[in-house]
């Protein structure tokens, strides 16, 4: 296959080669960035590649049959993935996700599941490894990916209506499939299975009371995202954010329901749950309520770049240390060192002034980090 020339304009192109101080450091779970934040939780992106086109993550127009997609020497292998993996879980990292793109896409992905269910804490625990998808070719492999490790799955849905998922998907796959998806990954134990729904107001808000009735009692745990500024590509307007407590309000007024404790410091969801059955939604408040302060997350993009923040402009090449021969102990101090000057806190900002941080740089887009 030939390799394409990628544009200049490229948000991949902008990396920055980690420094590895001279004094190396052993992990110590213990990690902090600039503003007392942990490492709990690495989202590894293992293609750029999708399926779909969501309209607010890869609008056909721009991932077309021309669009660059990373040619297969620039992935990270299992083994190199895995290798980084291990650095992360010594530093404290107890959360794995596989995400993309799609990840199913990727080919042979339940080996690297395999490779990466077996690290374990230095405690020896084993750390809690989900995948989130599109949920297309999940009825297929969900029994695989059980059997190779994985501990549970994320589901994105966004409506139930077929004619509005097929304009949210743009490639005209029907709900039915992504159903029969979620119904094979509970049958094997990939649970408890959460449904991601993205709101884009305009386009799927009339899907909010459907999806919340059709989820209520069942064994899936419905959430609900605001649609995000996330990349360069999606068009993204702040009229089209269907704030979460409109969600709140309007399943509410239908449905009663009250707020509970989070499950744990640092996570997205706000959780809420229907007073008369108990069964629970979650909102994810990422533009109206920035939930920056107790961010403990690290992705890893496709390519091997660190990013610190899902709206970073630049990464860190993990790749070029590791091909460039540094050993583990190299690869720590580099991430160490990295995660201590860690001080972003994009959607805080951008919620403090209403208006957009300065956006000139250009976004690296979710298909290409995960979200
Ligand atoms: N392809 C898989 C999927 O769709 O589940 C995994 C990758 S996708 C980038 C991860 C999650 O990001 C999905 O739940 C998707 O809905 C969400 N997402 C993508 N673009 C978004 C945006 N602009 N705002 C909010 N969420 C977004
Ligand atoms: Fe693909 Fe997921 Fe992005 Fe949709 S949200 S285009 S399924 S990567
Ligand atoms: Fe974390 Fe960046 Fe999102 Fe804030 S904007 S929650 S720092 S990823």
């Amino acid at each position: 296959m030939s390799e394409r020339i990628i544009p200049v304009a490229d948000h991949r192109l902008l990396s920055t080669a980690p420094e590895v101080p001279d004094v190396l450091e052993e992990p110590d779970g213990l990690l902090q960035d600039a503003l007392a934040r942990p490492l709990h939780d690495l989202r590894i992106s293992v293609t750029d590649r999708c399926n779909f086109r969501c309209v607010y993550c890869m609008p056909k127009e721009v991932f077309d049959k021309n669009y660059a997609f990373l040619p297969h020497s620039s992935l990270l292998s299992f083994e190199e993935i895995t290798r980084i993996a291990k650095v992360f879980v010594a530093h404290g990292v107890r959360k794995i996700r596989l995400t993309g793109g799609e990840p199913l896409l990727r080919k042979d992905v339940e080996r690297l599941i395999g490779m990466l269910s077996v690290l374990t804490t230095p405690e020896g625990e084993s750390i809690d490894l989900t995948l989130t998808t599109n949920g297309s070719l999940l009825a297929r492999k969900a029994r695989a990916l059980k059997d190779a490790g994985l501990g549970r799955v994320t589901v994105s849905l966004d409506a139930l209506d077929d004619a509005v998922f097929k304009r949210m998907n743009d490639v005209d796959f029907a709900v039915s499939d992504v159903l029969k998806g979620i119904d094979a990954a509970h049958a094997v134990g990939l649970g408890p299975i959460k449904v991601n729904m993205v709101v884009k107001g305009g386009m799927n808000d009339q899907e909010i009371l459907p999806m919340a009735r059709y989820f209520k009692g069942s064994p899936f745990i419905l959430r609900f995202i605001e649609y995000m500024d996330v990349g360069a590509s999606n068009g993204w307007k702040m009229d089209e954010v269907v704030p979460s407590a409109e969600v709140i309000r309007r399943i509410g007024a239908e449905m009663p329901l009250e707020e509970i404790e989070p499950n744990y410091t640092g996570e997205t969801a706000e959780r809420w749950r229907y007073q008369d059955d108990g069964s629970e939604i979650g909102v994810i408040s990422s533009v109206t309520r920035a939930f920056c302060r107790d961010c403990s997350r690290a992705r890893l993009s496709t390519e091997g770049k660190l990013y610190t923040c899902l709206f970073a402009t630049s990464g860190h090449d993990l790749r070029a240390l590791i091909r460039g021969g540094r050993n583990d102990a190299e690869l720590a101090t580099a991430i160490a060192h990295l995660w201590r000057r860690r001080a972003d806190r994009y959607s805080e900002l951008r919620t403090a002034s209403t208006t957009m941080p300065d956006t000139a740089v250009r976004k690296v887009e979710m298909s290409y980090i995960g979200g």
